[in-house]
């Protein structure tokens, strides 16, 4: 298939070629389809598959540009890749005209109080960071329909779980779940079934 097939918006298309992208890899042609039918995913993944944009795209297609709010949340377990994912996500929305904000923790919460004075459209974070942005109310993710963990075998130890599922509570109550992971241990599982309604699974 062709990223023409996904009915995209012109400017993502836009940029999906412009990063020089021809044809979706396999992750990308089975998750990008579901993904924008609304439902759950919960796809095994290693890096170097083009797992990101396989999450990045269809989030950007569900944002709304004219809607000034927190739509999109992709937690991932570090600053580094957080920084990386953010990256994906700018030049693949060049032409969108979207707010994209990377915070994580060992920052000054300051710069995240001013630019979130500002409309954000996508939040790419490490969850510890974005919890503590949003109980302090500076951060609303009552309109955030889609909630997104990478490497979320590395995100979901004991402690992280309650912080991810806090986020997630807090997020719009008809949110849609994209979970990817290298590995499924027990504690995905868990996340999954108390989280996640009807999980299409990928295995790659
Ligand atoms: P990832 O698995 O997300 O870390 O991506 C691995 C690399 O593949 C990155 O350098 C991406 O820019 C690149 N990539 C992702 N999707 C495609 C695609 N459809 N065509 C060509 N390169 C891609």
């Amino acid at each position: 298939s062709d990223f023409e097939d996904f009915y995209l918006k012109r400017e993502l298309l836009m940029g999906i070629f412009e990063a020089g992208f021809e044809k979706p890899s396999p992750i990308q042609e089975e998750a990008i389809p579901v993904a924008l039918a609304g439902k759950d995913i919960l796809a095994r993944a290693k890096n170097g598959t083009g797992k990101t944009a396989a999450f990045v795209i269809p989030a950007l297609q569900q944002v709304n540009p004219m809607l000034p709010h927190v739509q999109a949340v992709i937690l991932v377990p570090t600053r580094e890749l957080a920084l990386q994912t953010s990256q994906v996500c700018k030049t693949l929305s060049k032409h969108m005209g979207l707010e994209i904000m990377v915070t994580t923790g060992g920052t000054t919460l300051k710069d995240d109080i001013l630019r979130l004075q500002e409309p954000v459209h996508m939040i790419v974070a490490t969850p510890g960071r974005l919890l503590d942005l949003a109980q302090k109310e500076i951060a609303d993710l009552k309109k955030c329909k889609t909630f997104i963990m990478d490497e979320a075998d590395k995100l979901l130890s004991k402690e992280f779980t309650i912080v991810v599922e806090q986020l997630l509570a807090m997020c719009a109550p008809e949110r849609q779940v994209m979970l990817f992971s290298a590995t499924f241990p027990m504690i995905v599982k868990d996340f999954r079934d108390r989280n996640m309604r009807d999980a299409h699974e990928i295995n790659l």
